[in-house]
C-alpha cells in the first residue's frame, strides 16, 4: 500500500462503542465504492470489509472482500448475507439501490445501514420533490414551475423567455436537463420529454427552471437524520475533455480542497442550504441518513449559493479524493450517522491536497471497446508518494492482466503537502501506466493551479 496508513480516531473517541470490531457491507462496485473500502479497511474500528459486487481492482488491492454473486437489488439477498456473515455496518454507494428501497428494508431487518430511504432518496430521485421542499423551507434556488401539459409548458417558457432550463423530474441517466439557449430548443426539449416520452416516467413531469448564471461548485455533507456535518470540499471535472470541451460524464477528475469553496461559503451553504434540508425532511416524516451532495450554482450577480440538484450519495472522483484525506475512523463515523450521533464529532483531515485524475476507455462517454489490457499498476502505485489508483470498471481476463470492462476505469489519486505535489504526483502515476486502450484529462485542477503547471502536462 503506497499511501501512509495513519488514522485518527478522534472522532470516535467520544463515541461510548469505540472498542467495536465492526464487519462492514460495502454495496457497488465502482471507484467510489473503492474509495470507501480503501477508508473502511484503514478504520482502527473495522474487522473486515465486503464488497458486493465489487471489482478486479477492489479484491486484487486487498481493500476488500468481493461478493460478486450477490444481487444487490434483492434485499432478501443482501439481508441474508448480512447474517450469515454478522455485518455491522452496511454502505450503499450507488443511488440505484436506495431508490429502489434496499436501506428501508436493511433497517427494517436490525442492520445498520448508511445511506437514505428510499422516501428520503427522493431528493435526488424527483426534481420535483426537491423543489418543493425548497420553496417549503425557503432553500434557495432557481425559480421553477412544474408542468405535465406540453402547451402550458411552452406558454411558460415564452412569457420567461431565453435561455432557461428544462428538466425531467426523474432519474435519467444524467441526461435529463437540458438548458435551452433559445427558446425553441426549449419547446424541443418539452416536446421530447412530454410528447415523445424519450426519458419514460421519469420525463412524464418536467421543471422549466430559470437559468442561472456563476461557478459551479459541490458540498458534501453526512447527515444523521437530524444533524449534519460537512465533509472537507472537493471539485469534479464532468466534461470529457481539456478546457471543459465535450460532453458530460460522470467525472474525469477532482480534487480536494477546493479553494472555490471558501469558509465563509461553506458556512453559508449549511446554514441556508443544508441544515433546512435535514431539519425540513425530518419535519416532513422522511428523516435522512446518508451523504446529501448538493450541486450548488455561486451566482454570478449576488455570490449567493444556490442548489441546482441534490444526489444522495456521494459523487465518485470526489469522494476518491475525499477519502485519501479523511482520518478519522470511517467504520465509527458512519456508525454514529446511522445512530443519530453526529453533532458529537469533527472530521479530521490531512492537510494538503488530494486529486485523482480518471483514466476511461478510448470513445467514453460515446460507444468504447471493452477488454484492452491495463499493465503497470502496480508499478505506478510506485513511482511516487502518497499515490493509490482506485479501480472502477477492471476485470482479469484469462492471463490475470487487468482488462477495463468500463467506461471509467482507474482513479490515479494521489495526496501532497499541496495541489502541485498532488497535482504533479497524479499524473507521474497515470503515464506510468501502460494503457493504449485508455485516455484521461490532462488539465484536471486546472481552476486551482497555477498555469505553468500545465505546460509540463501537455
Ligand atoms: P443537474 O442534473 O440538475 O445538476 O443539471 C446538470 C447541469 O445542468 C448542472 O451541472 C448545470 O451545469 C446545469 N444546470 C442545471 N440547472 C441549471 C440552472 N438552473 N441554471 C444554469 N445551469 C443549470
Amino acid at each position: 500500500q503506497a499511501l501512509e496508513p495513519s488514522v485518527s480516531i478522534h472522532s470516535s473517541q467520544n463515541n461510548s462503542s469505540s472498542d467495536e470490531r465492526v464487519v462492514v457491507l460495502v454495496i457497488g462496485g465502482g471507484g467510489r465504492e473503492h474509495a470507501l473500502c480503501f477508508a473502511l479497511q484503514r478504520s482502527p474500528s473495522c474487522e473486515a470489509v465486503f464488497c458486493a459486487p465489487g471489482n478486479a481492482g477492489i479484491s486484487s488491492s486487498g481493500d476488500a472482500t468481493c461478493v460478486p454473486d450477490l444481487a444487490v437489488l434483492d434485499s432478501t439477498a443482501v439481508i441474508s448475507f448480512c447474517q450469515k456473515r454478522g455485518i455491522g455496518l452496511v454502505v450503499v454507494g450507488p443511488e440505484g439501490p436506495l431508490v429502489s428501497g434496499l436501506a428501508n428494508d436493511l433497517v427494517e431487518a436490525g442492520i445498520p445501514t448508511f445511506g437514505p430511504s428510499s422516501e428520503a432518496a427522493a431528493l435526488e430521485g424527483s426534481k420535483n420533490f426537491m423543489k418543493n421542499l425548497c420553496d417549503k423551507y425557503g432553500i434557495p434556488t432557481a425559480k421553477y414551475k412544474t408542468f405535465t401539459d406540453p402547451s402550458s409548458a411552452k406558454l411558460y417558457i415564452e412569457e420567461q423567455g431565453a435561455p432557461i432550463v428544462v428538466k425531467a423530474d426523474g432519474l435519467a441517466a444524467g441526461k435529463g436537463v437540458i438548458v435551452a439557449i433559445t427558446v425553441e430548443e426549449a419547446y424541443e426539449a418539452v416536446d421530447s420529454m412530454l410528447v415523445e416520452g424519450v426519458f419514460g416516467s421519469a420525463g412524464c413531469k418536467v421543471i422549466i427552471e430559470e437559468y442561472l448564471e456563476g461557478e459551479e461548485a459541490s458540498f458534501f455533507a453526512l447527515v444523521d437524520g437530524e444533524n449534519a456535518i460537512a465533509l472537507e470540499s472537493a471539485q469534479d471535472h464532468k466534461r470529457v475533455g481539456d478546457g471543459d470541451t465535450g460532453p458530460n460524464t460522470g467525472g474525469m477528475g477532482a480534487y480536494s480542497p477546493a479553494p472555490v469553496l471558501t469558509q465563509e461559503l461553506q458556512s453559508s451553504v449549511m446554514e441556508s442550504i443544508i441544515l433546512p434540508t435535514v431539519k425540513g425532511m425530518a419535519a416532513e416524516g422522511c428523516k435522512f441518513v446518508g451523504v446529501l451532495y448538493a450541486g450548488l450554482m455561486i451566482e454570478k450577480k449576488s455570490g449567493m449559493p444556490k442548489l441546482i440538484e441534490y444526489n444522495v450519495r456521494f459523487g465518485d472522483p470526489e469522494c476518491q479524493v475525499l477519502m485519501v484525506r479523511l482520518e478519522s475512523d470511517l467504520v465509527q463515523v458512519l456508525l454514529s450517522a446511522c445512530r443519530g450521533e453526529l453533532s458529537r464529532l469533527t472530521l479530521d483531515w490531512s492537510p494538503g491536497s488530494a486529486m485523482v485524475v480518471v483514466m476511461a476507455s478510448s470513445g467514453y462517454p460515446g460507444t468504447y471497446e471493452k477488454g484492452s489490457v491495463i499493465q503497470n499498476l502496480e508499478e505506478a502505485e510506485l513511482v511516487a508518494p502518497s499515490v493509490k489508483i482506485f479501480h472502477a470498471g477492471t476485470s482479469f481476463d484469462s492471463d490475470g492482466n487487468f482488462v477495463a470492462t468500463g467506461g471509467r476505469v482507474l482513479g490515479v489519486t494521489a495526496k501532497g503537502r499541496n495541489l502541485e505535489e498532488a497535482h504533479e504526483r497524479a499524473y507521474q502515476a497515470v503515464e506510468a501506466i501502460n494503457w493504449p486502450g485508455g485516455f484521461y484529462r490532462h488539465d484536471i485542477g486546472w481552476r486551482a493551479l497555477p498555469k505553468k503547471q500545465f505546460a509540463k502536462q501537455s
